[in-house]
């Protein structure tokens, strides 16, 4: 039996290296992504390369009817979904009062709904198999706040309620739920950073250095891994020591 996994936003950053992650110990990957389709494929294209099973599928995690089909798809294929990595995010930031009601939304759409929609969908596949397990990707800030992240840190906030809900919920069927909270990564969504907002960053990370894709992609690994059946419900952060 092969195990599948559904890693949304899987093509790039984080993402792309859980995909990998998973792929290299033997397990199907679906990488679901919205718009960034090359880099979707050139991830899939990877992984068979190095003699590993992956597809690509576009979906809007946002969207309740694409999740609800694409998953409808994933059990049509293969049968089964055993892990769920909710990887997918995006952050519009601003200060409260800059922050359109239409950031607000999108951002809890993606991050939160989105999550809340896959989770949903994908469960009823794992129940059935007695096995499974979800990780969802919060952040750093969704435990500490941040100025100028109203939207983005309520929705990594909102993130580790559903997990832990997911976790109590779910445990009666073999199935785990756990909140993996990077700090600061190097990726596409914090390339932006200055200079100056990057130094003031490294001064709060006890181990000196900003993160990398594969610092958080180890850790899901382990998650998703037959080793970790008797961790769910928890909050765990890749952070270099910035929250302790
Ligand atoms: P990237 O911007 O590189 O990746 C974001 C991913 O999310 C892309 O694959 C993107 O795919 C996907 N995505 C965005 N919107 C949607 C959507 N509506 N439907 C499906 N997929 C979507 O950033 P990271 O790799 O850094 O971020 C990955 C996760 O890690 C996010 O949840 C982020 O919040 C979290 N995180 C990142 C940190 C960092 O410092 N980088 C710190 C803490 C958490 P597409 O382009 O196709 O839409």
């Amino acid at each position: 039996m092969t195990r599948v996994a559904l890693v949304t936003g899987g093509g790039k950053g984080i993402g792309r290296s859980v995909s990998e992650t998973l792929a290299r110990a033997g397990i199907t990957v679906v990488i679901n992504y919205s718009r960034s389709e090359a880099e979707a494929a050139d991830t899939a294209q990877a992984i068979v390369n190095a003699g590993g099973k992956a597809e690509t599928l576009r979906f809007d995690v946002g969207n309740n009817d694409e999740v609800e089909s694409a998953v409808k798809g994933i059990a049509e294929r293969h049968g089964r979904c055993d892990i769920l990595v909710s990887n997918a995010g995006i952050a519009i930031d601003g200060l409260l009062l800059r922050t359109k009601a239409t950031d607000w939304e999108r951002t809890l759409s993606v991050n939160l709904s989105g999550a809340f929609y896959c989770a949903k969908a994908v469960s009823k596949l794992m129940v059935k198999e007695r096995w499974g397990r979800v990780v969802t990707i919060g952040s750093v800030i969704g435990e500490m706040g941040n100025a100028g992240q109203v939207a983005y840190s309520a929705s990594k906030a909102g993130l580790i309620g559903l997990t832990k809900s997911l976790a109590k919920e779910l445990a009666s069927r073999n199935v785990t739920a756990n909140c993996v909270t990077p700090g600061y990564i190097i990726t596409d969504m914090t390339s932006g950073l200055s200079e100056d907002l990057r130094d003031s960053i490294l001064s709060g990370v006890p181990l000196g250095r900003l993160g990398t894709a594969e610092d958080v992609s180890a850790l899901v690994g382990f998650l998703v891994s037959d080793a970790a059946s008797y961790i769910t419900g928890q909050v765990i952060g890749v952070n270099g020591g910035m929250r302790m």
